[in-house]
């Protein structure tokens, strides 16, 4: 789908934002809950490069609040992977509802997303059923992503959705996950470094 950058400058370097694969906003959270607020409140939500908020000094700050904002979130369901205070993963089973929901923490990636005109990113999070985001650890915990540069393919059998595909396409630093089955559910570009932080093996 098209999509008009023309008018999104990075926060960060003020150069134009040209790709929906260099596209990412700044993660939400409270900078007043940070003692870099004064920093955080120009940076929370705006659009960046994706590399230049990868090294930004402040995402593990933003990292931190984002992992306390979801632990707190999910504190009524349980913990998937939680590696160190900058990232992890976390399930909630509502009751009545007949899916389970799960986020995971990923402070440097971009979830992908359709708004009503085009692609849109979210930054920080990756949100889905919970059986999705198990599979999706589960994956990524199968891979060699100190060297990614290939093609990932694997599929499960959904009990929510059926026959699943999860497919990871590596592109130096970081790399585009994609959820498909009877239609795309799931597309988030994936920054290298935070799938290696999740797994501990940074
Ligand atoms: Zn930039």
């Amino acid at each position: 789908m098209a999509h008009s950058f023309s008018a999104l400058r990075c926060r960060i370097c003020n150069e134009e934002i040209n790709s929906i694969l260099d596209f990412n906003h700044v993660p939400i959270v409270d900078p007043y809950a940070s003692v870099y607020k004064e920093e955080l409140i120009s940076l929370v939500g705006a659009p960046v490069h994706l590399g230049c908020w990868a090294n930004h000094a402040l995402w593990p700050e933003v990292a931190r609040l984002a992992v306390a904002d979801t632990r707190d979130a999910y504190k009524s369901g349980q913990v998937l992977k939680n590696n160190g205070e900058y990232t992890g993963a976390w399930l909630r089973f509502p009751k009545g509802s007949p899916i389970g929901v799960g986020t995971m923490v990923l402070p440097r990636s971009a979830y992908i997303y359709n708004d009503m005109f085009a692609e849109n990113v979210k930054g920080g999070y990756i949100a889905g059923s919970a059986e999705d985001i198990t599979q999706i650890a589960k994956f990524l915990e199968s891979l060699p992503l100190e060297d990614c540069k290939e093609i990932y393919i694997t599929t499960f059998e959904s009990e929510d959705s059926g026959p699943t595909t999860i497919k990871l396409d590596c592109n130096e630093d970081r790399a585009l996950l994609s959820l498909s089955g009877e239609s795309d559910r799931l597309r988030a570009n994936i920054y290298l470094g935070d799938a290696r932080l999740f797994l501990g093996r940074n």
